[in-house]
């Protein structure tokens, strides 16, 4: 399908995918692939999940919207859900990740406009992030390619390396603006980049000496992905801020905004608000969504089989002097090569499996978290001999 009425900002698209079941997909002309990709990071129960379909269609049968004028009551109950999984305060329902940080951006506006007054409240932000396409998400991204174009950008962020508390700690001297620091727990779109292991404790304890909200992004990382339900999880801390997307409703558009403390109460009736967000479905579907994780522990789950394919991938590729790292955690894993590699995406799509190459020279698998044993062993057996072969020229 080549219609020429969207707008240009895709580029072409080689597939028409039109259905999908568990973590297989099928195209226009019937040909199947293995999913190692899930709608990058979304569709964690895999696709038509019997319990989602149903739960939208009962909700989809009863109320499709109303808008936040009225008590929405799975919305509440997606809250209450998500408060006792997450140990976070409120939250606020959007309908996109990058709709979620704009939430979270607005909120550390209001914490530094607040106590303790900045004179321009500002957010550190890191080098290689991805935080959305909206005007100040996109500000906040670390690459060039997004915010070219778009400027005037957004005032009030600070970039430093990602991975770096010294360059925090040397910018906490110098500016006396900061609000918050945002940074995603690893970085997804930048290469699955995973930081030190006291990055975020380090983090954590400079935002609660400074008075600086800690704002995790956790659209990629969160939902189960990385082996805990929030990544953060894993490592002893809370943030102040954490915003959820893509995996939450499995494919039905919703995000949220946590927080927690005193950044739970900044928000006043009237600051914020959305049409569609938290509406009945969607919030059905998160509720689902919910229910599967839990009942069929697949946070464990993306544990020991993203450890396994981790494990799988080193000894298949023992020696390939193409690759120069492979990584990940849970089921969030990249294998970085020497050299770009956009190429293998079609290479793989030949040969009947769906992955991503992201800044240039990382592939990234994100499967569903219900990806089998054998799907795990399938995906390493086609993958491997592909990068095997790979060369520079493809
Ligand atoms: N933040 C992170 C870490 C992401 O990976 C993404 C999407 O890839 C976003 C924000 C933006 O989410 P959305 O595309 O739903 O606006």
């Amino acid at each position: 399908m080549t219609s020429d009425a969207l707008m240009n900002n895709y580029g072409p698209r080689a597939l028409t995918l039109t259905r999908g079941q568990g973590a297989w997909v099928w195209d226009d002309q019937g040909r199947r692939y293995l999913d190692a990709l899930a709608g990058i990071a979304v569709c964690g129960l895999g696709h038509a999940h019997p319990a989602v379909t149903a739960a939208i269609a009962e909700q989809a049968s009863q109320l499709l919207h109303c808008s936040n004028l009225y008590n929405i009551p799975a919305q509440e109950q997606l809250a209450d859900r998500l408060k006792a999984i997450s140990g976070m305060d409120k939250m606020f329902f959007g309908n996109s990740g990058a709709e979620a940080n704009e939430t979270a951006i607005k909120l550390a506006r209001l914490h530094g406009n607040g106590k303790n007054k900045r004179a321009i409240p500002t957010i550190i932000v890191t080098q290689n992030s991805f935080h959305g396409r909206t005007l100040a998400t996109l500000t906040a991204t670390g690459n060039r390619k997004v915010q070219a174009g778009f400027e005037p950008l957004v005032r009030g962020f600070v970039r430093a390396p990602y991975n770096d508390i010294q360059a925090i700690e040397t910018i906490a001297a110098n500016n006396h603006n900061i609000a918050a620091i945002m940074v995603e727990p690893i970085q997804g779109e930048g290469g699955v980049r995973i930081p030190d292991a006291n990055y975020l404790r380090q983090l954590r304890a400079l935002c609660d000496a400074r008075n600086w909200l800690l704002i995790l992004d956790e659209i990629q990382t969160a939902n189960g992905r990385t082996g805990s339900f929030f990544h953060y999880q894993q490592h002893g801390i809370h943030p102040d801020v954490v915003t959820i997307a893509k995996g939450l409703g499995n494919g039905m558009p919703i995000g949220a905004c946590l927080t927690r403390g005193s950044a739970a109460e900044l928000m006043k009736p009237g600051s914020h608000g959305s049409t569609f967000g938290g509406n009945p479905v969607a919030c059905a579907a998160a509720i689902a969504t919910l229910n599967v994780i839990e009942q069929e522990q697949l946070t464990r789950r993306a544990a020991t089989l993203g450890a396994e394919l981790l494990a799988q991938f080193k000894t298949a590729l023992a020696g390939c002097d193409m690759v120069s790292e492979i990584r990940g955690a849970g089921l969030m894993i990249g294998i970085e090569l020497k050299h770009d590699c956009a190429g293998l995406v079609s290479r793989a799509a030949d040969a009947g499996l769906l992955i991503n190459v992201t800044a240039g020279n990382v592939i990234r698998l994100l499967p569903p978290l219900i990806f089998s044993d054998e799907q795990a062993a399938q995906l390493v057996s086609i993958l491997a001999p592909l990068i095997r072969d790979f060369t520079p020229e493809d």
